[in-house]
């Protein structure tokens, strides 16, 4: 569905999805006022239909956007702040992550070890 520019006397811009047959209808506004079409050269779409990575499907509108980036376990940008707070928590997570790998490969390299020696450093400790 084709989207339109549409701008009020009051001011506001708003965009619709309209189905070509119904892009004549006038458009009211969030204040009651009838809005008009706006004339722009790319009035058409905001964005270009791609398909998903995920499900294969086209994806034609931000709805359709947003619940593939969703489960794609994606999600669209949120700005530096919320984007930083992100990566350091994704951060943290690698480290507990290496932690307890870490401590895996202790305890395997422990049970590895003849029980003489490990007799010797139980000693040691
Ligand atoms: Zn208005």
């Amino acid at each position: 569905m084709p989207l339109y520019t549409y701008q009020c006397e009051c001011g506001s811009e708003f965009d619709r999805f309209l189905k070509l047959a119904s892009y004549k209808e006038p458009q009211t506004c969030e204040c009651g006022k009838i809005a008009e079409k706006k004339l722009t050269f790319c009035s058409v779409s905001v964005m270009e239909a791609y398909q998903s990575p995920v499900t294969g499907e086209w994806i034609e509108t931000p709805r359709q956007r947003r619940i593939d980036l969703k489960n794609s376990g994606s999600r669209e940008w949120e700005g530096r702040e919320q984007e930083t707070k992100a990566a350091q928590d994704r951060e943290k997570d690698f480290d507990k992550m290496l932690d307890k790998s870490a401590e895996k490969s202790a305890v395997e390299a422990w049970q590895a070890l003849p029980s003489e020696t490990k007799k010797v450093l139980e000693k040691a400790s």
